[in-house]
Formats: C-alpha cells, structure tokens, sequence
C-alpha cells in the first residue's frame, strides 16, 4: 500500500513509514493510503476473543504494510500495557437506555490522545530505521493542553527523539499546566509562551517554514518533525478502538454480528471521528457519524449547509480540546468524498479566503454518513449533571458535548440502532467546571477541585492527577513569542 497526498501537486507515493516520518507532503496536504483495506465479518468475528493490543496491531496491519504484524504487537502490547493503562484501553459502558460509551482515557495523561500517542512514538522510531534517517527527531508541539502532555509522555526517553512542547500561559487549565510542568524525562522540554494559544501555535507554524533554520538544525544532526493529528501515525492508532469496540458489543450480546451502530464523537481537529469513518470504510457496520461540537460550531454549520467559513467568534469553552476553528482533517474526509482535485481547490480557498462552499451534490455525498450537532455551555453544563444524576456515570465537558448530541440525534430520528457514544477525557481533568456543572458553586481553587470532586461523587482520582499539587516543578521557564526559535534551537544542541 502506498501513501499520496490529498491535494495531488506532490504526487510522490510513499510508504507508511515515509508518510509517519515526515507528517505532511510537500504540497501541504496530508497523506492518506490510497486504497481502503477491507474488514469483514469473519475479520471482526476472529478479534472478538482477542485483547486489545492484538486487535490494535491486526487494524494496523492492515495500514502499514511495510511493518511486520510482529512489530505491530510488540508496540501495541508495549503501549497499551497494564502499566500504562490503568483499564482496558477502550473500555465499553452500557448505558442501559440503548446506547453504550467507549472510554478511551485510562492512559498516563488521562485523556483520549494517549491511545494514539502512547504507540505512535514506537512507530516514529521504527519509521525512521526503514527510511534510514540518522539524525534526532525533534517533535516540536504547541498544545491547548491535551496533546502537550500527552506527547510528552509518548515521547519521553524514546531514543533518537526531542520534545518540545509551548503552552499559552494564558490558555491551559492549572490542572494541565502542572501535568505539562512536573513531566521527567531526559529529553524533553517544556516552555509557556506568553500569549494565547494561537500565538504558540503561529509561532511554531513559523518555525517549522522557516528553511535556514531547517538547515541550521540538519547540520546539528537534527530535523523538526510533529505530533499533532495531521500525521498518519496518530490517526491510524485511532481506527482500532472502534473496531474494538464494535466486538466487544457483539460480545456482550448489544448487537449480533453484522448490525449497524451509530456513533456519536466529540469532534475537534476531527482526527478521532475520521478514524471512525475509515472504520466504516473498510467495513465495520456503522450508520451514522454524529460529530459533536461545543460553541465553536463550525462543523455542524458545514453539515447543515455546506459552508466553511472559519471567519467566526473563537470561543473559550469549558471544553478547550474541542476549541478549534480550522478542523484540520476534514481535509481528509473532503478527499475521500471528492477527490484530489476539488479538495486543492476547496483548502486553497481556505487558505485565502477563510473560507469554502460545497454545491449541494457534494454536501450530500457527505451528509450520507455525517450528521453535526453543537452544544452551548449551559446545555453542556446540563447534560454533565443530567448523566450524573440519571446514570450514575461522571463525565467531562468534552464527553458531555457527545452525550447531548446523541439525544438530540435519537430525538430527531427515533434511533433505530444501537448509538456508541465516545468519552475522551478523565472529569477530572476538568474537575472545577464538572463541579460547578453539578453543584452550581464554583470551588475556589481548581486543584482543590479535584478533592471536592472525589468527595462529593465517591468516583476515584485517576492516579496520574493524583497528588499532581505536591510534584516536583521541573519546567518553569516563559518566554515570548520572539523567543520561540531561540529557545528550539538551544534544546536541539542539549
Ligand atoms: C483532542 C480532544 C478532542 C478532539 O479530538 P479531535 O480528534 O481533534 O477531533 C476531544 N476531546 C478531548 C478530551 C480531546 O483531548
């Protein structure tokens, strides 16, 4: 299988490995395999007995050829072991009411990224060795929380690899910040730049187009490579949990094999729904995608209508993984339904104009499958208190975003299949919202938070946030935005 760029001016066509080392193609669009593998039923009814690394490497096989099924396991069974997870890695819930919740944050980091960033490290080095690539890999990330920590943690004392990671001072929560300050690990590096997270992420965006500084850094025996969901190798991952999770619902009688489920997904740079829809593709019997958004609705109005128009109010919500205006893999989804072709000309626009229109046939090819809904703060509020109260089940804000759009989805459609919902985070990465979400009070302080949590619900601290107030802080240094490439380039000479 071989991998090609979504737009078609790079028409080189790579293999996996390539496509993980570098992220993006030369063009600028991202790589996608250029043929869909196929699952069948006999496929998914052979992983029903298996364990979750097994049926990560059997999905993953399927995508990178040039890896041997061995690597596969051995990766899989090293990023998904009991150490690293404190639960089965995709855990099934049922909600008893016809719906059932995939949660994917008992990782080290406690949210979804992990089930991505905990292999993909594994698969960068592998990658390297195949392309022969010599030279430190240095992961250069601007985070809004979640993925920072998380691919600190990927990263951490991985050989032939540096990691990077600017904050907004301004942007993170306490909880994320303190994750991201007391991370150990002889290779990496965190810094807060003083600004909001666009101010990061422009500044990393400048560094990683900045040529000279490329060279400079390749005649160090160093090359700046990411970690964010445009790389193949964080998307890839993804497609397995809901394979798993389709079998474990077969297993525990849900469904009988070979019914369709519906999948409602909160929905940001919309790499974790797109990993749904490559599932669905290559067979796995889901209906409809329901991708789930806060305030920042973006892509339920280009659900609705077929207009992308990033020209909008950015949003602060108690959901900040989900605050994003440039949802960077729909590209993918456009060059699945539409082409090379359509997709140049649709991101071009993008590009310049902030925004794109799909004519009504092309929206149509794609509200086959998709269906968008968007929650604001205090419905978001609501639904967290709602779940709690009625099931008996704790729930993130970005979680509460994909319950609340599974009702709206079985009010509007008296659902006839099964709906799987997906939980990203821990609540207690978002602990003082949660609080107050449920009490009506605000707690003081957003660690003590935790505490008032765990006492009013009985629901343990997951380990990594436990106690996270009394760790060593190992990274306290800030800097401006000007200083970013300074401070790159002094940590790729460490
Ligand atoms: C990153 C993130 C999301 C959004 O996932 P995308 O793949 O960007 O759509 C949702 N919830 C949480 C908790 C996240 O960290």
């Amino acid at each position: 299988m071989k991998y090609i760029s979504t737009r078609g001016t790079d028409t080189k066509e790579v293999f996996s490995a390539y496509a993980i080392k570098t992220g993006l193609a030369s063009d600028k669009g991202l790589y996608m395999p250029n043929t869909i593998p196929t699952l069948t039923l006999q496929d998914i009814e052979k992983l029903i007995d298996s364990s979750y690394p097994e049926r990560a490497a059997s999905v993953l096989a399927r995508y990178l050829d040039d890896y041997t099924y061995e690597e596969l396991l051995e990766d899989a069974r090293e990023a998904y072991s009991k150490e690293k997870f404190s639960d089965f890695p995709a855990k099934l819930t049922d909600m008893k009411d016809g719906t059932y919740m995939l949660e994917l944050w008992h990782g080290p980091t406690s949210a979804f990224k992990d089930m991505a960033l905990q292999i993909m490290p594994r698969l960068f080095v592998r990658a390297l060795r195949k392309c022969g690539e010599e030279r430190t890999a240095l992961i250069l990330v601007a985070t809004s929380g979640d993925t920072g920590k998380a691919a600190l943690e990927g990263y951490r004392d991985v050989e032939g690899t540096k990691v990077k990671v600017f904050y907004p001072i301004d942007g993170v929560s306490r909880v994320q910040k303190l994750q991201m300050q007391t991370q150990c690990g002889s290779n990496v590096s965190v810094s807060g730049i003083e600004g909001n997270f666009d101010d990061a992420q422009s500044g990393v965006k400048e560094i990683f187009a900045d040529e000279g500084f490329a060279k400079y850094l390749d005649e160090q025996g160093v090359f700046l490579s990411s970690a964010n969901s445009i790389n193949w190798g964080r998307l890839a991952p993804q497609i397995a949990y809901y394979v798993s999770a389709y079998c474990d619902m077969v297993k525990c009688g849900a469904i009988k094999l070979g019914e369709s489920i519906d999948v409602s997904v909160p929905t940001g740079n919309f790499g974790n729904i797109f990993a749904c829809y490559l599932a669905k593709l290559m067979g796995l019997p889901i209906g409809k995608l329901i991708c789930a958004s806060n305030k920042n609705d973006v892509l339920t109005e280009f659900l609705s209508t077929g207009v992308y128009n990033k020209n909008r109010i950015f949003h602060t919500t108690m959901s900040p993984s989900m605050d994003i205006l440039i949802s960077s893999n729909l590209e993918r989804l456009l060059y699945v339904t539409l082409g090379q072709e359509k997709t140049a000309v649709y991101m071009d626009m993008l590009a310049t104009e902030g925004k794109y229109v799909l004519s009504g046939e092309d929206l149509e090819k794609i509200t086959k499958d998709f269906v968008g809904y968007s929650s604001d703060e205090e419905r978001t509020a609501a639904t967290i208190k709602a779940v709690y109260e009625n099931k008996n089940c704790l729930i993130d804000p970005h979680t509460a975003v994909a319950f609340y759009a599974t009702k709206r989805y079985i009010e509007d459609n008296k659902a006839e299949r099964r709906i799987l919902t997906v939980s990203t985070a821990s609540a207690y990465k978002f602990a003082a919202d949660v609080y107050t979400s449920l009490t009506g009070t605000h707690p003081m302080d957003e660690l003590e938070a935790l505490s008032m949590l765990e006492t009013l619900t009985s629901e343990p601290i997951p380990a990594p946030l436990r106690d996270l107030g009394k760790r060593k802080i190992i990274h306290t240094s800030v800097i401006s935005k000007t200083d970013m490439k300074d401070a790159v380039s002094k940590f790729a000479k460490e």
